[in-house]
């Protein structure tokens, strides 16, 4: 009986110390008064050991071994008095750090319990029995992330932080292999990440084959800056996203040609409702579309996707180029390899840049721009091809923190938040 409430008070690992342990339940409170076994001490001050019992000091421990019950333990601490210098002082505390009233169990269920970046101090608090300021405390004392090692490929991106930080957007610094957070640096700013790079050993800098980013600029400058021998890769999804960007607009415009207007002499109600409806066709790629007879509600019939396809390219001679030279890109994007894909690459930037309409020629001019790092895009490391892909679902964890981030307003904190329940192995300090 007595081991197991020992067992259940979760303190098996000081069964043979106890020497007193009683529960009982007060005001929906679960009691448990506990005295240790005495035993022989030194003075702390003079090292005497003439020492005697002096007295009993009566510590109230926050244990939170159940999370729907509180539970308080009245701890009966034992003083001495020593003979030689006459100091006192208190025996072996098992249970808290000095100046605390939250036991040491409760305090690694908190930090268990932040582990995961969907629970918030608000709900920690809440289930462990304690104060929002106490899970806050608990936390900043136990983590202070350190930056890890530059691995071989670095995914490099940004995250909106708004209010938890000076700066809009933190920079997210991964390891592509591994999927761990490398750091959360507080700025994109280009002299910030000039000098934060600057700052890491040569050596270490050495290692870092590949930087993976977005068509950012300020990463560019600052990564050629501070790491001349590393190769800089485009995320082909980015490039992606920009062209589609591109045919959205052009398809907009076309659409808006054709919007119910009896003044206009090019009216015709049915282009401007199937380039409406069917909008995604012009970014999506084909062999993901419904592959049956889709439905065409306001002419009440059914088409299937070829069909559908070859209707809305044969609206606009502007748009199906448009499309087709993005398709071009597309494939190129998926099938090219590192060694062979310069002749098609600048094929393709000569056909963007010469095109007749505006925002294919502005997207020419931007992966001329960027050719090398595009080529790079074709890099591969353990057979998998680099990209910013690992980046993408370490943001919308982070962005889950910020949305719930009550008591995060400090950088430091966010940044330890962020890699101590994203990266999962962040030791804990030791008090
Ligand atoms: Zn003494």
């Amino acid at each position: 009986m007595y081991d197991d409430t020992i067992h259940i008070l979760q303190l098996s690992h000081l069964k043979d110390k106890i020497e007193h342990l009683d529960i009982r339940v007060e005001s929906n409170q679960l009691i448990a008064e506990i005295r240790l076994k005495q035993i022989t001490d030194v003075c702390p001050t003079c090292t005497s050991s003439a020492v005697s019992f002096h007295e009993y000091k009566y510590h109230k421990i926050i244990h939170s071994i159940s999370t729907g019950q509180s539970c308080i333990l009245h701890y009966h601490h034992r003083r001495y008095r020593c003979q030689t210098c006459g100091k006192t002082f208190g025996e072996y505390n098992p249970f808290v750090q000095k100046y605390s009233n939250i036991g040491h169990y409760t305090r690694l269920s908190v930090l268990d319990y932040l582990k995961d970046f969907n629970h918030t101090f608000t709900d920690t608090a809440n289930l462990y029995h304690i104060s929002i300021q106490s899970a806050i405390d608990i936390f900043d004392q136990a983590v202070d992330a350190k930056r890890r090692v530059l691995p071989e490929v670095i995914c490099i991106d940004e995250v909106f932080t708004n209010k938890m930080n000076r700066y809009k957007y933190a920079c997210i610094l991964l390891d592509f292999k591994a999927s761990k957070i490398i750091d959360v640096i507080s700025t994109r700013h280009k002299n910030y990440l000039i000098e934060y790079f600057s700052r890491i050993p040569k050596a270490e800098k050495d290692q870092v084959k590949v930087f993976v980013m977005d068509m950012w600029e300020s990463y560019r400058e600052a990564i050629k800056l501070t790491f001349p021998n590393t190769l800089i890769a485009i995320d082909s999804f980015h490039i992606i996203r920009t062209l589609n960007d591109v045919v959205k607009v052009i398809r907009i415009r076309t659409q808006n040609k054709y919007r119910l207007n009896k003044s206009s002499p090019e009216h015709d109600d049915m282009y401007y409702y199937m380039l409406k409806k069917f909008h995604y066709f012009l970014v999506k790629n084909y062999e993901n579309i419904f592959d049956g007879k889709i439905r065409i509600a306001k002419y009440n019939t059914y088409w299937h996707k070829s069909e559908i396809l070859d209707y809305l390219l044969s609206i606009d001679e502007d748009l199906k180029s448009a499309y087709r030279l993005k398709e071009r890109y597309r494939e190129f994007n998926l099938t090219a390899e590192y060694e062979t894909c310069d002749d098609e690459l600048d094929s393709l930037i000569y056909e963007f840049r010469n095109h007749k309409l505006l925002e294919l020629r502005t997207f020419g001019k931007t992966i001329e721009h960027w050719r090398i790092e595009i080529k790079n895009s074709f890099l591969v490391f353990n057979k998998r091809r680099v990209s910013n892909g690992p980046i993408e679902s370490t943001n919308s964890k982070i962005k889950t923190i910020i949305k719930t981030a009550n008591g995060i307003r400090k950088f430091t904190r966010f940044r330890n938040r962020v890699m101590y329940s994203i990266n999962k192995d962040i030791p804990i300090k030791n008090k």
